[in-house]
């Protein structure tokens, strides 16, 4: 799995920070998180590809939605005929047509906006899953929590081999978690030859969010958490009246949900030339923290990579 940021700034774009946008590559499938203004110019700039199949908007402020009609205007060019799902919060809806139609017409290919409720399950694959979850951001708004399912342990060759199973299908059936008779009538149970099951990976956005309970339990942990850090130390007060979290809270967010690295994104114009010390303050809370950059790209590897 692969995250690209597309955007890092808060509401105001800056001459380095473009306004939201993640883009998740997945076992060949792309996935969008937040549109903000000139997220395809952003996209064509990182070479991420342009296929995407899901967009995922956590809410409708501007710079989290503005990039959508222009992208959906250049899928339409590119003669797209693949159908593309919007998630979007609880009662958005309304307001993510108009942006689906903001240049007067529908595109030609097939668009549908979907409203995801916290808890539930806005896109069900076939060993993975994106719930929705709770966020904070005086305004309809959702997070998002892409979880793979576990994955089968590992199969132990030379056991299986040790207790004669022949090299060939009876292999994958042990694997598949079924037992297998041998030809002297023994029976040889998965239990014997794979081991326990291995987890998947666990990407987490929250959006535009102040770091609740919610938030700290979707990202439980998460592989990478992508968190909102539009603020640092010295302006922490305009953090709750913004809906915002200042980088220190999202490090600690980290912390308390176990997680494994920390983004923080969605800074604050006003630290334009540099953002250093937003690292810095969540890295005295939270190791494995850093300020995202536009165009970053990160590895999200399995838990139990070597
Ligand atoms: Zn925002
Ligand atoms: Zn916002």
């Amino acid at each position: 799995m692969h995250v690209t940021f597309l955007g890092t700034s808060g509401a105001i774009p800056t001459t380095e920070r473009n306004t939201s946008s993640v883009l998740v590559r997945r076992e060949g499938e792309r996935f969008l998180f937040d549109v903000g203004e000139g997220t395809q110019r952003q996209m064509m700039r990182y070479g991420t590809g342009f296929d995407v199949s899901h967009v995922f908007l956590t809410h409708l402020h501007g710079d989290h939605v503005l990039g959508l009609p222009g992208l959906l205007q250049t899928w339409d060019f590119n003669d797209r005929e693949a159908a593309l799902a919007i998630h979007t919060a609880p009662g958005t809806k309304p307001a993510v047509e108009n942006l689906v139609t903001a240049a007067g017409t529908r595109p030609s290919y097939p668009v549908r906006v979907d409203e995801v409720s916290p808890g539930s399950v806005a896109l069900g694959g076939d060993d993975f899953e994106v719930r929705a979850f709770e966020t904070e951001h005086r305004t309809r708004s959702v997070g998002y929590a892409l979880v793979e399912d576990d994955r089968k342990g590992r199969f132990d060759r030379e056991r299986a081999e040790e207790l004669g199973v022949p090299v060939g299908p009876k292999f994958s059936k042990l694997h598949d978690g079924q037992s297998v008779e041998l030809d002297d009538g023994t029976v040889v149970d998965p239990e014997q030859v794979v081991g326990d099951p291995r987890p998947g990976r666990r990407v987490v956005y929250t959006g535009d969010t102040r770091p609740t309970d919610a938030v700290e339990r979707a990202a439980e942990g998460a592989d990478l958490l992508v968190h909102d850090a539009t603020f640092a130390d010295e302006d922490a007060e305009r953090a709750p009246r913004t809906g915002h979290s200042t980088a220190r809270e999202a490090a600690e967010l980290a912390a308390s949900a176990g997680v494994n690295r920390l983004a923080l994104t969605h800074v604050s114009s006003r630290y334009g030339g540099y953002a250093g010390h937003l690292g810095e303050q969540a890295r005295e809370v939270f190791e494995d923290a850093f300020v995202a950059e536009d165009g970053q790209g990160v590895d999200v590897p399995y838990p139990d990579a070597d």
